[in-house]
């Protein structure tokens, strides 16, 4: 008699986008159209791990991720645990969690939050683009939303498209 295959992957595959966060990452991954979790919680309890992915999905990192929680889901993908990994904060980082902050000039390069745009320690600056990072939206000036909900790439209140607010990020520090 066959058995079914527990290590087969149940949920469908989503590549990780370049310095992705993982509360982007887990975000794209519940609304792929084949996943349907409507929620953190689902995710976490179709990989057997409880709600901790909802408070990784608003960036709350303690206690930090553990290998066991790390690989039940990417087990669930069929994703290389060590991707996973590299969606984390740097153990030696310090993460501020709020407020959330964009590069819009990053994310027309690549639609995803990154979560070096959340580390206390550097100025909050991009330094890919020199650039200051957004912390709210430049229209409405409403907070913006958990990476894991972006997914039309606009502010949830007024619309406007992330890759348009390059345009009110001010230079970053002028050298010499
Ligand atoms: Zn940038
Ligand atoms: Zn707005």
């Amino acid at each position: 008699m066959r058995q079914p295959d527990e290590d087969a992957p149940r949920l469908g595959y989503v590549e990780p986008l370049e310095q992705e966060s993982i509360s982007h990452y887990l975000g794209r991954l519940r609304y792929f159209k084949a996943n349907h979790l409507p929620s953190a919680y689902a995710l976490g309890q179709a990989a057997g791990i409880g709600a901790v992915t909802a408070r990784w999905e608003k960036l709350y990192f303690n206690p930090f991720p553990i290998e066991e929680e790390l690989g039940a889901i990417a087990r669930l993908i069929g994703l290389d645990p060590s991707r996973f990994q590299a969606m984390l904060p740097h153990r030696d980082m310090t993460l501020q969690s709020r407020p959330i902050r964009l590069c819009g000039a990053c994310y027309a390069e690549i639609p995803c939050h990154r979560m070096v745009w959340q580390y206390k320690d550097i100025v909050a600056v991009c330094t890919r683009h020199n650039l200051r990072l957004l912390e709210r939206c430049p229209s409405c000036k409403r907070p913006f939303q958990i990476p894991a909900v972006w997914t039309d790439g606009k502010c949830h209140h007024c619309t406007m498209r992330f890759t348009a607010m390059v345009k009110y990020q001010e230079r970053g520090k002028k050298d010499g």
